[in-house]
């Protein structure tokens, strides 16, 4: 995986100027918000205090999404569970969002029916989904994407002839949205852009230390190794599972991994998502083009964020819950084409197991000057934004400027939607050179990984890579021993890919 120490190879070419402008403009004047982090949360404030008015930059250590923000589950969802676990605020707050995100970025909200079978004796009686599913459909404000219902047994087994049959008493149908996390990262980055934001990748903020009313911030560029220093007014720590690695930060956090595994929608055919279960614990079959995406995990996580890899453990967990559900498939390691792993910054305030701990957010003020922004979800990240961006205004102490991101469409009118999207973009030579021109791309991954996801949803991604690769090359000026670097680098990439592909 590329990561912080990362240069650029000698005769990579020039900068592409986009970046170099950037870097000047950062270095430049003083800004209002620095934002460490180029996930979803960082994305979000970005876009909304640049629409607010402030002079805002944002510093990526990798690439943009490349944390948790490219490794979830893809849904934008109250969260049925939480609602078993009584925590009806949380699941409003999530609905209200996802409602409110199909409504603002059409094109990144795609609504997605779910199976929930069940059984007798298990943790999740029927008449207890029933209740809970309609429950979920008014804490949306009554507007689900559709109402949910109850199937039969008989209907259960007509949508998924393949589900073990046994004990079987029927299913609820319900609906959440199914997006492209990363995608919706790089279009909330290009909405920041677009409103004025200053947006760098592979720059690491390293060091900041107090110097009067503002930050003084040592950043490091890791395409060149040069360092940079800034100023700016109020510093946001938004590092999602590095937040507590910086002195001034006061966030506790409690990392928890979670895996997905991806395989041929023709091995397991599902006409929707599916729910199944593991005791309290839920997993999703989630349909993805010719593909279903499977997970997750979530299991306690001590190591590096940077190190967090698929262990052979964790797809034989996946596996086994799939096939107690579907035993005549017959799943093996085979059949996963690839996978992803990522960890949840949960709020550590809780002792229990990892799916207890709550998925609420904190925004807290730990320095003058100095907010950290820690936990929450993909589905709520406009919300902790606009919740973020309220405080600088505070901390600034200007005047209250009012949030308009729930009502402006994600993208300004006229901006291209043609490469983004639920599903992945067909392959193209013009989609390659949109990611690079105008979406930030510098290496082959962050192209086949984030803003495309062609290794998770082609066939044979390896020629793909070269493809791209060639095309890449074509665009940022690689002489021929850069693009066979990149595609060493790719290939020997180890968190993405099983061998199976
Ligand atoms: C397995 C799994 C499934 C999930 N499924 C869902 C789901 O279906 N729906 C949902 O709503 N939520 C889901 N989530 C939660 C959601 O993905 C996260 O809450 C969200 O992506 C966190 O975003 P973030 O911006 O806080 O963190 P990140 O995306 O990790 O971003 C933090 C960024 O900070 C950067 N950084 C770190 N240190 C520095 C530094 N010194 N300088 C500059 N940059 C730095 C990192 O490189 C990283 O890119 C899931 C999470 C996991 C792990």
């Amino acid at each position: 995986m590329h990561d912080t120490k990362d240069k650029l190879p000698e005769g990579a070419g020039a900068q592409p100027a986009r970046r170099v402008r950037s870097l000047a403009a950062l270095g430049e004047a003083t800004t209002d918000l620095l934002i460490i982090g180029g996930g979803i949360v960082g994305a979000g404030i970005a876009r909304d205090a640049a629409l607010r008015g402030l002079r805002v930059g944002l510093v990526e250590r990798s690439d943009f999404a490349s944390g948790t923000s490219s490794r979830s589950s893809r849904l934008l969802h109250g969260g049925l569970r939480y609602l078993a676990q009584g925590r009806v605020g949380l699941v409003r707050e999530a609905s209200v969002e996802k409602t409110l995100l199909r409504r603002i970025a059409p094109h990144l909200v795609q609504p997605l029916g779910f199976i929930f079978p069940t059984y007798r004796g298990t943790d999740w009686p029927l008449w207890q989904l029933r209740i809970g599913v309609r429950v979920y459909d008014l804490l949306c404000s009554g507007h689900n994407f559709e109402s949910s219902s109850t199937l039969s047994r008989t209907e259960t087994l007509r949508r998924l002839p393949a589900l073990e049959p046994n004990r079987l008493n029927g299913a609820v149908r319900y609906f959440d949205g199914l997006t492209h996390d990363a995608r919706l990262v790089m279009d909330t980055l290009r909405a920041a852009a677009a409103a004025g934001a200053i947006l760098l990748n592979y720059c690491e903020f390293v060091h900041a230390k107090r110097d009067g009313a503002c930050w003084s911030c040592d950043v490091e560029d890791h395409l060149t190794g040069a360092q940079l220093h800034l100023t700016t007014r109020v510093l946001i720590n938004a590092t999602g599972p590095w937040g507590n690695r910086f002195p001034q930060s006061r966030v506790r956090l409690r990392l928890t991994k979670g895996i997905h595994c991806v395989l041929h929608r023709q091995r397991l055919p599902v006409p929707e998502a599916v729910v199944i279960t593991e005791g309290r614990r839920i997993l999703f079959i989630i349909p993805w083009g010719d593909r279903v995406i499977v997970g997750t995990t979530d299991t306690d996580y001590d190591g590096p964020p940077e190190a967090v890899r698929t262990e052979a453990s964790d797809v034989a967990y996946v596996l086994q819950s799939v096939n107690r559900f579907f035993p005549g498939l017959a799943i093996g390691e085979a059949d996963v084409l690839s996978s992803w792993a990522g960890l949840r910054p949960l709020l550590a305030k809780a002792n229990g197991t990892p799916s207890d701990i709550s998925r609420s957010h904190q925004i807290r003020l730990s320095q003058p000057g100095w907010l950290d922004v820690a936990g929450g979800k993909l589905t709520t990240y406009r919300l902790m934004a606009e919740q973020v961006v309220d405080r600088v205004l505070l901390e600034l102490g200007r005047p209250r400027i009012p949030c308009s991101t729930a009502e402006l469409p994600l993208l300004p009118p006229g901006t291209s939607v043609e490469f983004s999207g639920v599903q992945p973009p067909p392959l193209s030579e013009a989609a390659v050179r949109h990611f690079c021109t105008e979406e930030w791309a510098v290496h082959l991954e962050d192209v086949m990984l984030r803003r495309a996801g062609w290794e998770y949803g082609l066939a044979n991604p390896a020629s793909v890579a070269r493809q791209v690769g060639a095309w890449m090359a074509d665009a940022l000026g690689w002489p021929p021993a850069v693009l066979a670097d990149e595609l060493e680098q790719y290939e020997s990439a180890a968190d993405h890919s099983l061998a199976a592909r």
